[in-house]
């Protein structure tokens, strides 16, 4: 497929995702991770870089780390190493924080996802273990800034894209999946609010065939709403400066949600400002085969792998069986009504249509659907044995939604939804509409299908609905020929 060009410009996007491990404690001390404590009551001496303290490495960490590389296909390295990245900034008193440089834990793999109905894939560069530095608090009423410690050596590990992405929906879609996966696998509780799933979108422009242009990174995108607008915002932004004459710098911008605006932070170091070197105080961290089984074995199934059996078990197309994947407990769902009423593409389609329509309108997550699964497979079964038309079906469910009422089949009798099934009491009414409708019969045998359409809108009238169209087609068309 070619590109899609804007003002005749490419759009080039890569991600650089911290994900906030869900692990106790802290990266390198016995320091415990949750959100939203007194400030400074969750950091130890090694958090708070006192002398003499030593790091050291969280198993859990590198755990979450091999989950990663495993889902993705990355390669796990067996050997890796923690790099010193040296700035001043006053959340971070060490002076430095512990990340990894040359040589990441996780390297290559790819994430795959469809934007509509097209597969898209996006090559990963690596992800490396890191700790998250403290939090600058600034209390404006008082005139004064406080530090708050309790994020410092908070677990991160930071997924970094190559520059795969070429819209912005694309790289909207590439962040959700990414998402859906480390939820999934429950490394990262994925809490975009609070910062367990920080996205960091490096956006740049050039005319198709070109070099690559400069980049800016949007910093802390922390809604998909947001990231969308941020993206959007910007590749407008430099294609104007573009076209006005003037050229791009690297820089780092912050989105303002307020204002819908990009605006640059500072100019974009480069690595070499950092003075990367190895940690003297950690050891390389080294990764045997034997680890990598051992996570593996203990892996759930992955979200494409349980959308290829979707598809390959109950016969899905692959557009179903990704869309069924969103989550555990969504993919859990379909297969419970799927196992129960042996419709899978019924199933599908009514957990993507009805179900779906009203989990968006109520923001809700199918775990708190107010239809189960057993409902919904009861209800499938009375469309599939003929017992109820669909629109009917479709009544039986809002009631049930609206917990009028639990039972399905109750529904279908208290409203009288039943369909007709009896042909000789559907026979007897085609031959009053024919023996009532003289104008339209003759027209039919002319060749007007219109006729015989009202014909079969007559039956239907006449049993209030309850008839089934494809009978009343059926039976029509042997009375009329
Ligand atoms: P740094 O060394 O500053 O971390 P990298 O080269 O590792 O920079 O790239 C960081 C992120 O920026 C990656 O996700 C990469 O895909 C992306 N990126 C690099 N060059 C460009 C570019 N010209 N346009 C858009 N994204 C880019
Ligand atoms: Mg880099």
């Amino acid at each position: 497929m070619t590109a899609k060009l804007i003002h005749g410009y490419e759009v080039v996007i890569g991600f650089e995702t911290h994900t906030q491990l869900a692990t106790q404690s802290k990266i390198f001390s016995r320091a415990a991770t949750a959100f939203g404590a007194e400030p400074n009551t969750q950091a130890c001496a090694v958090d708070l870089a006192l002398p003499g303290t030593l790091p050291v490495m969280n198993k859990k960490a590198v755990e979450c780390a091999i989950k990663l590389g495993l889902a993705l296909g990355s390669k796990i390295a067996p050997r890796s190493i923690f790099a010193r990245k040296n700035y001043f900034y006053p959340d971070l008193p060490k002076g430095y924080q512990i990340s990894q440089f040359e040589i990441p834990v996780v390297q290559g793999g790819e994430v795959s996802f469809f934007l509509g109905e097209e597969k898209k894939t996006v090559r990963l560069e690596r992800a490396h273990l890191e700790e998250d530095a403290g939090k600058s608090l600034h209390e404006d009423f008082i005139g004064q800034s406080g530090i708050d410690l309790n994020r410092a050596g908070t677990p991160l590990l930071e997924i970094v894209t190559q520059p795969d992405m070429r819209s912005t929906e694309e790289a909207v879609a590439y962040a959700r999946e990414l998402h859906k996966i480390v939820t999934w696998i429950g490394i990262c509780d994925g809490n975009m609010q609070e910062g367990s799933f920080r996205c960091d979108a490096n956006v740049s422009v050039r005319k198709p065939g070109g070099p690559l242009g400069t980049r800016r990174e949007i910093k802390n995108l922390n809604s998909f709403k947001n990231m969308q607008q941020a993206i959007d915002y910007e590749i407008r932004w430099q294609i104007e400066e573009i076209e006005d004459g003037r050229t791009i710098q690297q820089a780092t911008v912050l989105f303002n949600p307020d204002t819908g605006e990009t605006r640059s932070m500072r100019t974009k170091e480069d690595a070499a400002d950092y003075r990367y070197f190895p940690d003297p105080d950690l050891p390389p961290l080294v990764v045997a085969q034997s680890w990598v089984d051992e996570v593996r074995a203990g892996m759930p199934e992955l979200p494409r792998q349980r959308a290829a059996r979707f598809v390959a078990d109950y016969g899905l197309p692959e557009y179903d069986a990704t869309t069924l994947t969103q989550s555990q407990d969504m993919a859990s769902y379909f297969e419970a009504v799927a196992k129960a009423c042996g419709q899978a593409k019924l199933a599908s389609n009514w957990i993507m249509g009805e179900i779906s329509r009203r989990l968006n309108t109520e923001e809700i997550g199918i775990a708190d659907a107010k239809v189960g699964s057993a409902q919904l497979a009861t209800l499938i079964g009375r469309i599939s044995d003929g017992t109820i038309s669909n629109n009917a079906a479709r009544q039986v469910f809002e009631t049930l939604w609206d917990g009028e009422a639990s039972d399905v089949d109750a529904v279908i009798e208290a409203k009288g939804l039943k369909q007709m099934n009896d042909s000789g009491a559907l026979e007897a009414i085609i031959d009053e509409v024919i023996a009532a409708n003289p104008g339209n019969v003759e027209q039919y045998r002319a060749g007007k299908d219109k006729a015989f359409n009202a014909l079969v809108g007559q039956v239907m009238k006449a049993s209030k609905g309850k008839a089934n169209p494809g009978q009343v087609n059926d039976l029509l068309k042997a009375k009329l020929a």
